[in-house]
């Protein structure tokens, strides 16, 4: 396994493979590895076969986090995550750091953002502004820098998926997405880095975003519902596990985002709840 972390090191290797008819996959990451992301790995080797090139990109990318938010003490342990990749077979992990993907970008030498303006605009989008701005702009560069024939996102981060599915199609990028199913803990909590923050308590609790989702397919399991009586129904039930504290909750249509008036087995749900201090994110299909 290799690490590479300069930027044209890494354009330059996939090059060659490209040249040489390899297929690349690329799986993007924060890092502080989990089974999830090990999941994304495998699908990508299934992907590209026993002779393409998996790639791992790792890095906390500072243009989708606000400043009020988690990035300076976001987990990072790249020994481990080293470990695990090489455990997974994957062939290169990719370490980029601030100078190479954005240089100048504190002084004023970088100005160039890719901008999705229609999927990222609501739920995660309303709640934290600059984020899909950060996620499509680190997206599109990792896309030209690692030249991938298939990229690996998780359905974990739905909205993320679908507005980087949208920028490939609007700007031509020849790269197949793959959207690969949510890994959980035996009581149903996402695996997440941001799962670190939590205390014994809150990990107790944290539980409730699994709960909400599986309570409104049941609800949607038996008859439609009004999308306002539902959400109400969940809020009080969020609102019973004391450390947690709802963002935002949204029925909507998985193509396009879009909210529902009325709940149908097909819709989708997705929501984010503070767990102590830490922003929590799911969603399911109903
Ligand atoms: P992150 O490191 O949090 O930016 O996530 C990197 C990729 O892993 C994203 O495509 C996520 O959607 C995906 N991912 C995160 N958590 C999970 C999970 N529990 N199951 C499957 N994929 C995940």
């Amino acid at each position: 396994m290799q690490i590479v972390t300069p930027v044209a090191a890494m354009q330059r290797l996939a090059g060659k493979w490209r040249r040489a008819g390899a297929r690349i996959g690329l799986v993007p990451t924060m890092g502080y590895l989990h089974a999830g992301h090990l999941s994304l790995v495998q699908r990508a080797r299934q992907a590209v076969g026993a002779r393409g090139k998996v790639v791992v990109s790792i890095y906390v990318n500072p243009t989708q986090f606000a400043p009020t938010e988690d990035l300076a003490r976001y987990p990072r342990d790249l020994k481990r995550d080293l470990k695990l990749c090489r455990a997974a077979g994957v062939d290169v992990v990719f370490t980029p750091g601030d100078a190479g993907m954005y240089p100048g970008r504190v002084t004023g030498g970088y100005s160039t953002y890719v901008v999705e303006e229609k999927l990222g605009r609501m739920m995660e989008g309303a709640a934290r502004p600059a984020h899909f701005r950060g996620v499509t702009t680190v997206v599109a560069k990792l896309f030209n820098l690692v030249l991938p024939d298939v990229a690996v996102f998780g359905q974990k981060d739905f909205q993320q998926a679908a507005v980087v599915r949208r920028m490939v199609a609007d700007l031509n990028f020849p790269v197949k997405i793959i959207v690969a199913p949510t890994l959980r803990q035996p009581d149903g909590l996402a695996l997440s880095s941001r799962n670190k923050y939590l205390n014994p308590g809150q990990r107790g609790q944290a539980v409730i975003l699994f709960c909400a989702l599986q309570a409104a397919k049941k609800t949607v399991a038996k008859k439609s519902v009004s999308a306002a009586r539902l959400k109400q129904q969940l809020q009080k039930m969020i609102t019973a596990a004391p450390l947690a504290r709802l963002d935002y909750l949204e029925f909507f249509d998985p193509q396009t985002l879009e909210p529902v008036s009325k709940v149908t087995p097909g819709v989708h749900m997705a929501l984010a709840v503070y767990v102590g201090k830490t922003r929590l994110i799911d969603n399911a299909e109903l």
